[in-house]
């Protein structure tokens, strides 16, 4: 048997983020609220998407917390 559709990707996408009190635990720089939304794509299509929300800091991008 032979699969030829292994593309299962799994994609990132910050909607909106806003400053919050922190800083971030790496490069000390401001963290903010992001609201995230993951979405698994499977040869091109999404076949799974979910929105969450997790603190990011707007520098170098880590995550500092999230929420599931
Ligand atoms: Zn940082």
């Amino acid at each position: 048997m032979v699969y030829l559709c292994l593309l299962v990707n799994e994609k990132r996408i910050i909607r909106r983020s806003k400053p919050v009190a922190g800083s971030c635990s790496r490069c000390s720089s401001g963290a903010s609220v992001a609201e995230m939304e993951t979405v698994m794509r499977f040869c091109c299509i999404p076949f799974y998407w979910k929105s969450w929300k997790a603190i990011v800091c707007t520098f170098c991008g880590a995550f500092l917390k999230s929420y599931r």
